[in-house]
């Protein structure tokens, strides 16, 4: 479906719980978040039931992510689920990995190509400090298994944060040059309440891409891995993966962006930074059948704004990221 800007609307992205077993500064207050209760989070079958309306609008490609999907039971039956809606050609998913080892298997074989791994950091004690209670070495077996799969593309995201990893960017970009990992270095953006956020932690990825070709060499253009998004990619010579760059502050992609996210609570969002949301679990669980579900993703289609404010400093306080799915 072609928005009002006539950008082709084929990607959502759907938050599965608002639940984490990490406290990323970025992502979430200093005293953690109070969880949803379950009674408002969407049942798998609700998110089942929009993924296979939003198909028939022309979505073709589904992202779960949270919060954290790996800590939501009977993840396994929805992707099995949502692969067998006829157009849905792609599903990936976003996680911290930590509990990947168990189930990237499972995942694999249920139907899931394609995996996100977050990871700011390679030292063991930054990782703590970042995520308030992991550990790296979780971390790295979620990666690990990840490949050990079969999914494909591995991609690792990394959001690069002035004064706290900024001086590991070559030691994370390294990764790729003999594992096929992609880094992602991602733009940190004022979302939420995090406590982390000030505009002088900010790091424009051309400041990325200069201190990378001053320790590393040059960065030559690449091709997209599968599901390249809005990320530009480059490769180091000789390397087996790519290093991405999100821009999404420093050079916003809204006017390709071809999105919708769905929050755990069942709200359409057409835009991450825009606070307004079509509620689809009250008409879902008022008997709303497939016409009425696709109508409402229409409407929220129909509200799509041209761009993001973020650069005007606009901040949902009301929910932080990982309640709306990242
Ligand atoms: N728990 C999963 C994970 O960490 O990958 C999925 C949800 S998380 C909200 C999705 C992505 O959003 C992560 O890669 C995280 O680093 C990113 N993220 C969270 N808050 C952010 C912020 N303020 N700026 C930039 N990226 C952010
Ligand atoms: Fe959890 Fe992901 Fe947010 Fe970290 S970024 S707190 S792992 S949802």
């Amino acid at each position: 479906m072609q928005d009002t800007y006539r950008r082709e609307i084929n990607y959502l992205r759907v938050s599965i719980t608002d639940r984490c077993n990490l406290r990323c500064i970025y992502c979430m207050p200093p005293e953690g978040v109070r969880w949803t209760p379950h009674s408002e989070i969407l049942r798998l079958e609700e998110i089942e039931t929009i993924v296979r309306a939003a198909a028939l609008t022309g979505i073709k490609k589904i992202r779960l992510t949270g919060g954290e999907p790996l800590v939501r039971k009977g993840l396994e039956g929805l992707v099995r689920q949502i692969s067998n809606i006829p157009g849905i050609d792609d599903i990936a998913l976003t996680t911290n990995g930590l509990l990947m080892t168990a189930c990237a298997g499972k995942l694999k074989e249920a139907g899931l190509r394609r995996v996100n791994i977050s990871l700011d950091t390679l030292k063991e004690d930054r990782y703590r400090q970042i995520t308030r209670i992991g550990d790296l070495s979780a971390a790295w077996e979620g990666i690990q298994s990840a490949l050990d799969a079969g999914l494909h593309p591995v991609k690792l995201n990394t959001v690069v944060i002035r004064g706290f990893n900024d001086d590991e960017v070559a030691a994370v970009a390294r990764l790729t040059l003999d594992r096929p990992l992609h880094v992602r270095f991602i733009e940190l953006m004022p979302v939420g309440s995090s406590d982390s956020w000030a505009a002088g932690r900010f790091v424009p990825a051309g400041e990325i891409m200069d201190a990378l070709s001053v320790g590393l060499g040059r960065l030559h253009p690449a091709k997209q891995p599968a599901g390249g998004g809005p990320a530009k990619y480059y490769r180091l010579k000789d390397a087996q993966g790519t290093i991405g760059f999100i821009t999404a502050m420093s050079d916003h992609f809204c006017h390709k962006c071809n999105r919708l996210r769905l929050t755990a609570t069942g709200g359409l969002r057409p835009c991450l930074y825009d606070e307004r949301e079509i509620d689809l679990k009250n008409p879902l669980r008022q008997g709303a059948g497939h016409r009425e579900i696709i109508n409402l993703i229409t409407d929220a289609v129909a509200i799509k704004p041209v761009q993001h404010h973020m650069l005007d400093g606009w901040q949902d306080e009301r929910r932080v990221m990982s309640q709306l799915g990242g």
